[in-house]
């Protein structure tokens, strides 16, 4: 994605009336130069938050919350920065610029943007062809009358019927004038195995459902077909140039306001649940596109949540896409929560009778920390029949219990483990501070020093250094601003990083701006939680100014570590560093001493 012009920024924020975008969350009312009303953003009854038009910040008093129009639309709908200008800009009209970038890059854009369109069209095509052709009548009886989903609901989700011919979209997209490369492209048609050369529509028959990005594009569709014998039962559009299975959920355009609104995320698994689940207004629903959960979809989730319910089939391939989700959320912020469905029940057939959406709508108050669940888990699989297996069972649920902290919860369920294995909760305890290993146990791993006193307290986490501490706010402030952040890129080098790990994100970054977790996998979980715990640092909307003050602070420490082993420099180039060194201190003192630089945690920090 290429960047704005640091221009186009600045006439957004100048075009937006901030107040009218604050007004659709809060009444205000005006007080001299300020707007003022009830906070947005956390419970009050007196109001202490304001707004001033003529420098086009919020500010509140009780929550410290505060920032510029793109801020609070980021925050209050969850959009990362370059979608929020891209709303703003929309909504007031200001035309947008990018900075130039290359034709091949131009090129790509402009063909996702034709992609896009030809996948709108069809979606609306399928839409009505539901509603009004008589062949399709099956296909609505079922979705109404079986399923029991609302005809408003259903068409808010664009659910729509694939006629059964074999060109219908093939023919109508080529009169539209598009391309048979492009169709193929967008996944609508695919090439005939018989007929080398000729194409065919790949959804025929179908219950069309258009899978939308975050903004609501349509990327692709999910198809389920009609009948006993329809192969596969449900057909998806292929991976393509706009869609990424594994960073996408379904439901998530209509889903991110109530999200971010609520901070909580239910995440379910087929695309009638996430419809029967908006139409009776649980609208914080999403569908995974496939069983397990991806990091790319936690990230997203992590940008409006604060908390994700997973509400997927307790049976073993749900419980282990629930553990793998575990892993792949790591130390991020997102607290992960399992509400496990009963077997074989699914929520939108749960929905279709007032007892069942009852007990669905208590299943998700009720979720457990994943851990929890996961603990309970082990439990239940284990033979505690006899003291062996109830020593396997200690031995695995040990580990979750210490990956826990230090909570209540936590407390709460070394009493229910020590119950269920038949022993006193000191000896659970006791194994816990031992760091999940049975004393004098199997023979420790030869090189780690210090394991060998098998009591010793498992090993704090060491403290983070100053210079570490800068590393990481530069690269936190890099990831909140591509856009501003290439020509640092360009300017640091791995030796401005002494963190291992934070100068691997660094090089990771330089290559993947925009998405840095984009292709990362499993084996790389170091990494992924390095980046995602970076993207939930706390600060203020990255600025130019913040990016050349940390800038500076990063060269300092680069020249000091330097210049603190001044063997086998040049005597001229010690003292052209020394004299870069003095520079630096002087700027950076005076870009401190006017306040900038978060050297005073700012409004927006929380
Ligand atoms: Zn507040």
């Amino acid at each position: 994605m290429s960047r704005f012009t640091p221009e186009t920024i600045e006439r957004v924020r100048d075009a937006t009336d901030i107040v009218e975008i604050v007004s659709a969350y809060t009444d205000l009312r005006r007080q001299g130069e300020r707007f003022v009303g009830l906070c947005p953003f956390h419970d009050e009854r007196t109001p202490s938050f304001s707004v001033k038009p003529r420098d086009g910040f919020y500010y509140c008093f009780g929550c410290e919350a505060g920032g510029d129009a793109i801020r609070f639309v980021q925050e209050k709908e969850g959009l990362a920065f370059p979608d929020a200008v891209e709303a703003l800009a929309e909504r007031y009209g200001v035309e947008v610029e990018r900075e130039t970038e290359d034709p091949k890059a131009e090129e790509a854009r402009r063909r996702r943007g034709r992609l896009g369109e030809a996948l709108e069209r069809v979606a609306a095509f399928y839409e009505s062809f539901l509603w009004e052709s008589p062949k399709a009548r099956k296909a609505r009886t079922y979705l109404i009358e079986e399923r029991g989903l609302g005809e408003e609901v259903l068409r808010s989700f664009g659910v729509g019927f694939a006629p059964s011919a074999w060109d219908s979209v093939l023919t109508r997209g080529q009169q539209a004038g598009y391309s048979v490369d492009e169709l193929l492209a967008a996944g609508l048609i695919q090439r005939s195995q018989r007929n080398p050369g000729s194409h065919y529509d790949r959804f025929r028959g179908r219950i069309t459902f258009p899978v939308r990005d975050h903004r609501g594009r349509v990327v692709g569709f999910g198809a389920r077909g009609m009948g006993p014998d329809a192969k596969p039962k449900y057909l998806n559009s292929p991976e393509s140039e706009v869609y990424r299975k594994s960073r996408t959920l379904y439901g998530i355009d209509r889903a991110r306001g109530p999200i971010a609104r609520g901070g909580r995320a239910v995440v379910v698994e087929g695309y009638t649940d996430v419809i029967a689940l908006h139409g009776a207004g649980v609208e914080e629903t999403v569908a995974v596109m496939g069983t397990a959960i991806t990091p790319e979809q936690l990230k997203l989730l992590g940008g409006y949540a604060e908390e994700v319910v997973l509400a997927l089939d307790a049976d073993r391939a749900g419980r282990e896409a629930m553990l793998r989700a575990q892993r792949v959320a790591g130390s991020g912020r997102l607290r992960l929560l399992v509400a496990a469905m009963p077997e074989g029940e699914d929520p939108a057939d749960m929905m279709q009778s007032e007892e069942g959406s009852n007990r669905l709508r208590e299943l998700l108050a009720d979720a457990v920390d994943l851990a929890v669940f996961h603990v309970r888990a082990i439990l239940g699989d284990a033979d505690l029949s006899n003291p062996p297996g109830r020593d396997r069972a200690l031995d695995e649920v040990v580990p979750v219990l210490v990956g826990m902290g230090e909570t209540i919860t936590r407390q709460e369920m070394v009493r229910e483990v020590a119950d269920r294995l038949d022993a006193a909760p000191e000896l659970v305890a006791g194994r816990m501070k031992s760091g999940g290993r049975r004393p004098a146990a199997r023979p420790e791993p030869v090189g780690r020093v210090g394991d060998g006193q098998s009591q010793a307290p498992p090993r704090r986490r060491r403290e983070p250094t100053q210079e570490e501490r800068r590393e990481a706010m530069m690269l936190a402030l890099c990831m909140d601003a591509p856009d501003l952040s290439a020509s640092y890129f360009e300017r640091l080098g791995p030796d401005h990083f002494t963190s291992p790990i934070l100068r691997a994100v660094f090089e990771r970054l330089r290559e993947h701006p925009a998405d840095p977790l984009d292709g990362l996998g499993e084996s790389d979980s170091a990494l992924i939680n390095a980046i995602t715990k970076l993207q939930a640092v706390d600060h203020e909307p990255a600025t130019r100014e913040d990016l050349e003050f940390r800038w500076m602070l990063l060269e300092r420490d680069r020249l000091d570590r330097t210049l603190r082993h001044p063997e086998g420099l040049e005597p001229a180039d010690l003292v052209a560093m020394q004299k870069e060194r003095g520079r630096l201190a002087d700027a950076i003192s005076s870009v401190e001493a006017r306040g900038i630089g978060g050297a005073v945690p700012g409004p927006a920090a929380r």
